[in-house]
């Protein structure tokens, strides 16, 4: 996945890299790296673990050089190291690349035949020898659109020339990169939050194009070497507050901000003088979309789902769910009534981002859900549902999966509303329920000193479960892969009713299973398949709303009860306490919670 940043300058750049880097680990943290130019030499410095590291080491060594390019990187080729870190360099050029080279060992085994000597693992490295190689023929600019043209599979770059002592190369497919602008200086970045302390002025690549920066000047040009214009978008100056304030970590801060989030989201959708759903400049008419498909990758495919279950029950539509990595090689039947909606945080997940591609060359409606609105999945969509959480720093999603689910709500309501499947006393009312969210949000949050107390049974577990049925499903799957990515114990999210076919066995005596059961249709099924469960040993959290009904069960280890709200709308609650059952269960074991090991934030790779 990985971050790249681009500075050409009049100043020395190695501390403005540095910071803009700091900003993208988000997208990778296995190991950093950094190359200037001085005096038409490339010096490197690179080292495995954080930023912070490659900083505390920078500074003893004083990098200069008015030109250069940093790296934070995610491995896909090769294993997080020192020698694999970015940026890769020969004598002559320096790369830093975000993606995959998919022909990397083919053009490997070429350049070796030429004398090219590789000194990592990583499928990176080619890109360096192919412009090495071609530069010994060629001008600058034929060498580039001759190395590109060779690449097969994503890439984002950053590259410098030992003999061009103020110019950078960017060059995009797949992977994103933005361009910013400054006074005497110019920029590039993956995204343009990294490069939002130094410029609002920012402009996109687009797929196959490539871009030349200098100090004093950026030129765009296509896949073909033909020069292009962009336009140059100004970004709002709101930078937001992006400390962890006086929480331990991001993720804590981002699981109490929701009441908040919640709120700003609400207040963005529902127009309170006319009770009304408002999904603005909406380009289709009801009668044009006769089925949707959601497609997302991890939590996102879990928001999916869940928005699966609301349009089912609100709606006629023939609805259906997708793994973006699946659906975007699977034989797909492209209808004109079918809208396709992708849901991402960041909006550059890769995988949902080659789906809505694909979609958009079967020239079908396509709508995204997105937390960054300039993002590539943003900018490609007919229609965008922002989800207005702020940004989200903690890797594991927390705050923008009640914001994922909560735009989809809307828009199943609105859309049951629009087709009439839904009379509108029971949309007023919805809509009033909606408005409580946020208090009881609040409220369910209070759950956390109930929740700390059985962390104790998860962290010593070798494996636990995580049980629903119906709208309870979708959180039993986003409940256990919060375990997972979080305190690194494998958890199984399962449909309750589907245990006695074959994963009841591996219940024994002690195992902890979180059972979702609010009082909603399923609840009677559910607390039945429970008692199945502590038959054959299993320590149950009861995971369940407050009511005036007794739990008429025995045996439960313990018992959380969230607030009282429509069947609906209890998702969005029972979610809480399953994040803070992640969260205090890393807390327990010493992890790093904001970086879990092996993930990143924002999934650029396939
Ligand atoms: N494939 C490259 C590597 O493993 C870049 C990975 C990335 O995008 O983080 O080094």
């Amino acid at each position: 996945m990985c971050g790249i940043v681009g500075i050409t300058s009049n100043k020395p750049v190695s501390s403005s890299i540095i910071n803009s880097l700091k900003k993208l680990e988000y997208r990778g943290y296995d190991s950093a790296g950094i190359a200037t130019l001085l005096e038409g030499k490339i010096n490197e410095f690179k080292c495995e673990g954080r930023v912070k590291t490659l900083e505390n080491n920078i500074s003893k060594i004083k990098m200069l050089g008015t030109v250069g390019i940093g790296h934070v990187r995610w491995a896909t080729h090769g294993v997080p190291s020192t020698l694999n870190a970015h940026p890769h360099s020969s004598e002559s050029v320096s790369v830093v690349h975000n993606g995959i080279i998919e022909n990397s060992s083919t053009l490997k085994k070429f350049l070796v035949e030429k004398g090219h000597i590789f000194k990592s693992q990583t499928d990176t490295e080619v890109i360096v020898h192919l412009i090495t190689e071609y530069l010994k023929d060629n001008d600058l600019k034929t060498s580039i659109l001759k190395m590109l043209k060779k690449l097969h599979g994503s890439f984002a770059l950053g590259i410098i020339f030992k003999d061009e002592p103020d110019l950078i190369i960017g060059a995009r497919r797949g992977s994103p990169l933005a361009v910013g602008y400054g006074p005497n200086e110019n920029y590039l970045g993956s995204d343009s939050y990294a490069l939002k302390s130094m410029t609002n002025k920012i402009s996109y690549l687009n797929d196959g194009e490539f871009c030349v920066l200098k100090k004093n000047s950026v030129d765009f040009f296509d896949e073909n070497g033909k020069k292009i214009n962009k336009k140059i978008l100004e970004l709002s100056s709101e930078e937001g507050n992006y400390d962890k304030g006086d929480y331990k970590h991001f993720m804590a801060k981002e699981i109490e901000e929701q009441p908040t989030t919640i709120k700003n989201c609400v207040n963005e959708y529902i127009d309170k003088i006319n009770k009304d759903i408002n999904l603005l400049n909406f380009p289709w008419k009801q009668n044009e979309i006769n089925s949707i498909k959601l497609i997302g990758c991890g939590t996102a495919y879990h928001s999916c789902l869940m928005a699966k279950h609301w349009f089912e029950q609100l709606t006629d539509l023939d609805i259906s769910a997708d793994i973006a990595s699946e659906f975007r090689y699977r034989k797909n039947k492209f209808k004109k009534d079918n809208l396709y909606i992708f849901v991402s945080q960041s909006g550059e997940t890769a995988d949902t981002f080659a789906a809505l591609d694909l979609c958009n060359k079967n020239d079908m409606k396509t709508c995204s859900v997105v937390n960054v609105v300039e993002s590539s999945i943003a900018r490609d969509s007919n229609f965008v549902l922002p989800i207005h959480c702020g940004p989200e720093i903690g890797v594991a999603s927390t705050k923008a999966f009640l914001g994922q689910m909560l735009v989809l709500y809307f828009f199943s309501l609105k859309l049951a509303y629009l087709r009439k499947e839904i009379n509108k006393e029971k949309y007023l009312k919805k809509i009033q329920t909606l408005l409580k969210l946020p208090d009881l949000v609040k409220k369910t949050l209070e759950t956390e000193t109930q929740i700390q107390s059985s962390c104790n049974s998860f962290v010593d577990a070798k494996g636990s479960m995580f049980l629903g049925r119906g709208a309870s499903f979708p959180i039993a799957l986003e409940g256990a892969l919060k375990l997972k990515e979080l305190a690194y114990i494998h958890a199984e999210g399962y449909p309750a009713g589907e245990m006695k076919h074959g994963p009841l066995a591996l219940i024994e005596n002690g195992m902890p299973v979180v059972v979702i059961a609010p009082r909603d249709k399923y609840y009677n099924k559910t607390i039945s398949n429970m008692q199945e469960v502590i038959a054959r040993g299993a320590k149950v959290l009861l995971i369940t709303n407050k009511s005036n009904d007794e739990i008429l069960s025995e045996n439960i280890w313990q018992t959380v009860e969230v607030e009282n709200i429509e069947d609906d709308l209890l998702p969005f609650l029972i979610t809480i306490p399953l994040q803070k059952l992640a969260y205090h269960s890393a807390l327990k074991k010493g992890y790093d919670i904001d970086k879990p090991r092996n993930l990143a934030k924002s999934v650029t790779v396939e």
